[in-house]
């Protein structure tokens, strides 16, 4: 597989770059432009080898079935403009924009760029077939373009025309294709999670967050490769039910309890539970929070693993030499359940030695609040694809296209 810097001849030739530009966006103004960051290696080693550099990405959600002002509201929500605005001030160089996502004003920018110029094209997702892996759509996209490159970790999961129908048409037609910098770095640091090396033993796994059922494939394909797993956050009480034990109000999902209780069996010891609890008697606005052992009272609802879990888990994660971890063990939003997922960063944070990953989403938003993300070896760009990745041994779409 090329990475970006392996393109050759690529001095004044057209390069399509698919980037992870999905920002935070708060009334037109950027909250966190930690992904254009990330995406600066590639798009500067490409304006350095004097390529035209055509970046595309998607931007937030559009739904296409709904109403005609439902649909415009939405891509004036989800406009890229002000990225390329940000963009321009992070190289310190003039970064054109397209209003739009292919037709006239594309090819004419297009046409018009000078070697090492950048343009931005808007929000791939105002187009219908994007999420389809149009081929009509992948065709345009894909004249575009002399060179691919994929740098949209985040995406990678996803076979979508961008990620998927261009440099696909593209290798047929016998185009360079090739990963970006920050593909390259997530996938370099997540295989290790997935070929496991004896050097690494004990591996553990830590997973939380809310749903089971999100999460069923992975916890299959962890428990193959894993040494143990800890389990905490809301749906560690699906296993906790299954089991038998009284959960109140907590969150469960009832059409997974055999699921649970078979994996838990089959697991033979490697599925470690919380042994305590923080509860309320509500989710928001709740008047009173405990503590509580394995049996949760009527009318409460799990908010956070307990002190004893706290410590349980603290005490495995001690014995790794690496550790995956995706999900946080609570509601890490609110204050009063913080200490939890607080808990697994100072236990990764106290070792030496260890190869820590930590899995993207809701979990890398909490490291970083809580001011622990440079004690992870490496946090991935992407929930979805980080996870994608583990389950299906290594292969996402969006990557093994560029192979
Ligand atoms: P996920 O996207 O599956 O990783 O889930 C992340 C979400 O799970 C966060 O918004 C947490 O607030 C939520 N969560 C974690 N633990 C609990 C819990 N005990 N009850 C309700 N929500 C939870």
């Amino acid at each position: 597989m090329l990475a970006v810097n392996e393109l050759k001849d690529i001095q004044g030739k057209r390069v399509l770059v698919r980037v992870d530009f999905n920002v935070p966006l708060k009334e037109g103004a950027i909250r966190d432009d930690n992904r254009v960051v990330a995406a600066l290696p590639t798009i500067q080693e490409l304006i350095n080898k004097g390529a035209k550099v055509i970046l595309f990405s998607h931007l937030g959600k559009i739904k296409h079935k709904e109403a005609p002002e439902v649909i415009e509201a939405a891509k004036k929500k989800n406009n890229l403009a002000p990225v390329a605005k940000r963009l321009g001030e992070l190289l310190k160089k003039d970064v054109k924009f397209a209003n739009t996502t292919r037709g006239s004003e594309v090819t004419s920018l297009v046409n018009s760029l000078n070697n090492g110029d950048v343009l931005l094209l808007q929000n791939t997702r105002y187009e219908k077939g994007e999420e389809k892996n149009d081929a009509d759509l992948s065709k345009d996209w894909a004249a575009l373009a002399d060179a691919y490159v994929m740098d949209a970790f985040g995406s990678a999961h996803r076979a979508h025309a961008s990620t998927y129908g261009v440099p696909e048409i593209l290798k047929k037609e016998g185009k360079q294709v090739a990963i970006g910098y920050l593909v390259k770095k997530e996938v370099d640091n997540l295989m290790r999670c997935v070929e496991v090396k004896d050097a690494d033993r004990p591996y553990i796994a830590i997973l939380g967050g809310l749903k089971v059922s999100d999460k069923i494939k992975v916890i299959e394909s962890l428990l193959k490769k894993c040494d143990k797993i800890l389990i905490g956050g809301a749906m560690a009480y699906t296993f906790q039910k299954a089991l038998g034990h009284k959960i109140g109000t907590s969150p469960v999902e009832n059409d997974q309890l055999e699921y649970a209780m078979r994996c838990f069996k089959e697991a033979n010891g490697k599925i470690v539970l919380p042994v305590d609890s923080m509860v309320a008697n509500g989710f928001e606005g709740w008047t009173e929070k405990k503590e509580v052992g394995l049996d949760i009272p009527d009318g409460f609802q799990g908010m956070d693993i307990g002190p004893k879990t706290r410590e349980l888990f603290a005490s495995e994660i001690k014995k790794a030499k690496m550790i995956f971890w995706n999900g946080p063990m609570g509601v890490f939003e609110q204050k009063d359940f913080q200490e939890g997922t607080i808990s697994i960063c100072k236990a990764v944070a106290s070792l030496n030695n260890v190869f820590s990953v930590c899995g993207g989403g809701d979990s890398a938003a909490a490291i970083k609040e809580f001011g622990y993300k440079d004690k992870f070896s490496h946090v991935s760009t992407g929930g979805g694809a980080s996870l994608e990745m583990i389950e299906n041994d290594g292969h996402l779409p969006g990557v093994d296209i560029i192979k």
